[in-house]
């Protein structure tokens, strides 16, 4: 299977592709957003360093993703292909990326843009709630998965949670961030060549947009 790298302002859909392809293809998701949560909880100065900088919802160093990162590709279950969300997040990142799977023989894969608009990202993350046990997403605004039962997942029972970053305020400067250090990343992989844009405003339409991809 063909690896895919996932670029996307915030709740463009990122984790919900990534749980669908999960399920029908058997990908390894890889969240750099998840793996730094992880590390967040730690109670050393790493962890309340990451923390500090998850809930303003600023970029955390290189030095410190890279590191979690290059980790998590030295282990063997990507070998059947991978799906990397929420990285690289710069140009910079990009191209160090480029070195990093050289030297660790890994492909490139495609590059998957989800498009959307502001208000529809908003509303998914001011209603977004994440199930604590298998992280399904859920939504209380947008009348998509939207809980059965108050806080509890409608998948495995588990309870539900929200992330600290997802409030209208963090989302602006998470959404302006994007469009000021992401979106250069587009004109790099255009020139790779192994671009595509896939619109990500329904669950359905987005899914059969990245299998047409894979498949080609
Ligand atoms: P996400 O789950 O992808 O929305 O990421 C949540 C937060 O984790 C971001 O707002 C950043 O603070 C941090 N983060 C995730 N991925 C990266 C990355 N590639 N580089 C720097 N910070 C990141």
């Amino acid at each position: 299977m063909k690896n895919i790298i996932l670029i996307a302002a915030p709740a463009a859909g990122k984790g919900t592709l990534s749980e669908m392809l999960v399920e029908k293809y058997g990908y390894v998701h890889i969240s750099t957003g998840d793996l730094l949560r992880d590390v967040s909880t730690s109670d050393t100065q790493l962890g309340r360093t990451v923390s500090d900088m998850l809930s303003q919802g600023v970029l955390v160093t290189d030095e410190i993703v890279f590191e979690i990162l290059e980790n998590r590709l030295k282990q063997d279950d990507i070998k059947n292909g991978f799906i990397l969300d929420g990285f690289p997040r710069t140009l910079e990142q990009a191209k160090k990326y480029d070195e990093l799977i050289s030297r660790l023989n890994i492909d490139l894969g495609s590059v998957i843009i989800l498009e959307s608009d502001y208000e529809t990202l908003e509303k998914r993350i001011v209603g977004r709630m994440l199930c604590k046990s298998c992280g399904s997403v859920h939504n209380t605004l947008t009348g998509v998965n939207t809980p059965k039962v108050d806080n509890i997942c409608n998948k495995c029972g588990g309870n539900l949670y929200k992330r600290s970053d997802d409030n209208r305020e963090s989302f602006k400067t998470r959404y302006e961030t994007f469009l000021e250090k992401t979106e250069p990343l587009i004109e790099f992989y255009q020139e790779k060549g192994n671009i595509h844009f896939v619109n990500s405003l329904d669950k359905e339409t987005m899914l059969s947009g990245v299998e047409d991809i894979l498949n080609d």
